[in-house]
């Protein structure tokens, strides 16, 4: 299962849970000197269908 989280600037990024949160963390400290944790990544996450998986 894929998860995407969009940040306030427009930036995007997409990937397993371990992965979405990595990246935001870096996004965050890289772009916006702030901190974010995990568990406010969980709350603006959103489970991308995959395109063309199957069920
Ligand atoms: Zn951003």
């Amino acid at each position: 299962m894929l998860m995407e989280v969009t940040c306030r600037c427009g930036w995007t990024t997409r990937g397993s849970r371990s992965e979405v949160i990595t990246r935001v963390r870096e996004h965050g400290r890289s772009q916006h000197q702030q901190e974010i944790t995990p568990a406010q990544i969980r709350a603006i996450w959103r489970v991308v269908e995959g395109s063309g998986a199957k069920r």
